[in-house]
């Protein structure tokens, strides 16, 4: 089957032949011919199946007919995520690019100025996460009643997310004449339930089975103590050991509060890491995504609600910092990698507290899967419960002083960071300032730091015979760089102490 078969535009057909696709995908093939009929559309189907495009084609070509009106939009387009609206946003610039169609992006974390104007203007797709879109409503801005398509995206994450009554709101809110095109992931109950109360007659396209994993993918699972410093050192072994074959990598951890605090940890042992999760302001979190797609950032630390859906091609290795409690996360963050049959690792630190979580996944994926370097039943209990590092009798070892220095300052953190064990709900409109801080520092940094390099160790590395830059190895520390990122200009004492590790 070929693209012309679908009765899709010649317009769309043109952009789509300049994007260099040949072959619709299966959730292409599937729910485009039916979505041109108007009819509405139940897809289920991950991201990285060509989803995006099953229904922007279709869209792009039926919007060929009609003109938007001002503050109503002829097309509304539901995302979870920021990034998922401004990605769904590009997938319409780039199929797009043959038709004058008026794009509104509602998203939290930038004025509203620009979005009225856009409104204003008349849009013909409006692109929103719930919250703002309810928002602009509420302000009235907004008239939902000429919207003729709905998309609801990512319904199971809208789901996790808390964002259940925003959709079924809004779907009150839109005539009962519209097309829905509704996909999502995986189906429990309370998508089931919505699907059932807001489709007519829908046609179902599943593309394959939602818990399946890409044979693409080496996974494994790796003993560790519980303690999050045996956590953070049983990753920062594993990054060493595959250093060889580690392009870029993704590390999720199941909250926020994990994130920030391993983000930092990474830093002072000098990774080349960013964070990215659902607190963060858009402009950070793009800027966040942006140097890692192109490679300026190997390490990303990230939430599962920051990093869904997200199209980040290539990334040779997924880190599971904590094993995710929702087993179904397992086969979303696992399939950061391994993308278009290309070889990825995915490695799942466990700890005995995660058995529970670890069975239901390998129930999920029906398969077994395999441990690293032997599993729990060599973690003694002490490791468990107790710093390897402060195990009674054990030698000190010459340079470690600072190294535990610095793990006492994480510690005395983490013991703050217990406290806080709600989990990850995003509050997509509040954005705080913390991690974005961080990153700001960490761009001061490195500009700093790039200055000091071509100044300075420009033939150092040619001397050496480094092939790579050194501000790519982990675990180094940079003679040429003392600034702790991480604590601002307020750093303690103890930080500044050169750390052999
Ligand atoms: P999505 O599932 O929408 O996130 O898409 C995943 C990736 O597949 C994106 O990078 C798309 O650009 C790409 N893609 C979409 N449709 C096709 C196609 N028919 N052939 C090859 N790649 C595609």
């Amino acid at each position: 089957m070929t693209f012309s078969d679908l009765g899709l535009s010649p317009k769309v057909l043109s952009a789509v032949s300049d994007a260099g696709y040949t072959k619709p995908t299966p959730i292409q093939a599937g729910a485009i011919p039916h979505a041109l009929l108007g009819k509405d559309v139940l897809g289920i189907a991950q991201t990285g199946t060509g989803k995006t495009a099953s229904f922007v084609l279709p869209m792009l070509t039926r919007l060929e007919k009609g003109r938007a009106r001002a503050r109503m939009p002829r097309t509304l387009i539901l995302e979870p995520t920021r990034e998922l609206a401004a990605q769904v946003e590009e997938n319409f610039i780039k199929y797009g690019k043959n038709h004058k169609l008026n794009i509104a992006l509602l998203i939290g974390g930038v004025s509203f100025d620009e979005q009225d104007k856009k409104l204003e203007r008349g849009a013909d797709v409006l692109i929103a996460t719930p919250g703002r879109l309810l928002d602009h409503r509420e302000r009235g801005k907004l008239l939902l009643n000429g919207v003729e398509i709905l998309v609801i995206d990512e319904a199971d994450r809208m789901l996790d997310m808390g964002f259940i009554p925003d959709i079924e709101r809004i779907c009150e809110m839109i005539p009962f004449t519209r097309q829905t095109l509704f996909f999502s992931a995986t189906m429990p109950p309370e998508i089931t339930k919505l699907t059932e109360k807001f489709l007519h007659a829908p046609v179902r396209v599943e593309v394959s089975k939602a818990a399946s994993t890409a044979t693409s993918i080496t996974q494994r699972l790796v003993k560790s103590g519980n303690k999050p410093w045996d956590k953070r050192e049983t990753l920062r072994n594993l990054i060493k050991a595959e250093d060889a074959d580690l392009k870029n990598a993704i590390i999720f951890c199941n909250r926020k509060v994990e994130v920030s605090e391993l983000f930092r940890s990474l830093l002072k042992h000098d990774f080349d890491a960013g964070a990215l999760h659902g607190d963060m302001d858009q402009r950070a979190r793009m800027q966040m995504l942006a140097n890692f797609r192109d490679g300026k950032l190997r390490y990303l630390v990230a939430s599962d609600v920051a990093a869904r859906g997200l199209d980040i091609p290539d990334v040779s290795h997924v880190f599971n910092y904590d094993v995710p409690i929702h087993a179904e996360d397992y086969v979303h963050r696992i399939g950061r990698t391994g993308r278009a049959g290309r070889a990825g690792k995915s490695f799942t630190i466990a700890t005995r507290s995660d058995t529970k979580y670890v069975d239901a996944i390998e129930r999920l994926i029906g398969t077994k899967i395999e441990w690293h370097d032997g599993d729990l039943s060599t973690v003694t209990e002490s490791e468990g419960e107790e710093s390897p590092r402060r195990g009674r009798g054990a030698p000190r070892r010459a340079g470690r002083k600072d190294e535990d220095r610095k793990d006492r300052g994480e510690r005395k953190k983490d013991r703050h960071a217990k406290r806080d064990e709600t989990p990850e709900v995003p509050r997509e409109e509040q954005p705080v300032a913390e991690v974005a801080d961080i990153a700001e520092r960490r761009a001061r940094k490195d500009a700093i730091r790039s200055e000091n390099e071509r100044k300075s160790s420009g033939n150092r590395h040619e001397q050496r015979g480094d092939a790579r830059p050194q501000r790519d190895r982990p675990g180094r520390h940079r003679e040429d760089d003392d600034a702790t990122v991480g604590f601002g200009d307020d750093v303690p004492a103890f930080m500044r102490i050169v750390a052999k590790v």
